[in-house]
């Protein structure tokens, strides 16, 4: 799976940046460990359904779980080395900070990629 870097606004106050995200089907995500995994559900963020999650220990940005959707986008930070994953993009561009530029050659998308299914 690879990697898409989220510059949208609720991303950036989650995260403190952009986020970047792979995402995997719900069914192949197993969580060895989940005591501290906590959930976060914005009622004015304009994704309903979205939840986030965090590490209730340490405060690192984990996921964003669009409830009710096929897959669940996991923040690529917080993988072990080596992920395998690879960047492809940017999406919410239209959103961007004004505190930086992109400078790479990878796609842009002022939104989201067009697929059904995130
Ligand atoms: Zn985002």
């Amino acid at each position: 799976m690879d990697v898409i870097n989220c510059h949208c606004s609720k991303c950036r106050r989650f995260h403190g940046h952009v986020c970047a995200y792979t995402a995997t089907d719900r069914e192949n995500l197993v969580l060895v460990q989940s005591e501290t995994l906590k959930w976060f559900h914005s009622t004015t963020d304009e994704t309903p359904n979205v939840h986030r999650g965090f590490c209730s220990r340490c405060g690192s940005s984990l996921f964003w779980d669009p409830r009710g959707k096929p897959r669940i986008s996991i923040a690529a930070g917080a993988l072990d080395s080596p992920s395998g994953l690879e960047t492809r993009g940017h999406v919410w561009v239209s959103q961007k900070g004004d505190y930086y530029s992109i400078s790479d050659e990878l796609v842009q998308h002022d939104e989201r990629f067009a697929r059904a299914d995130t």
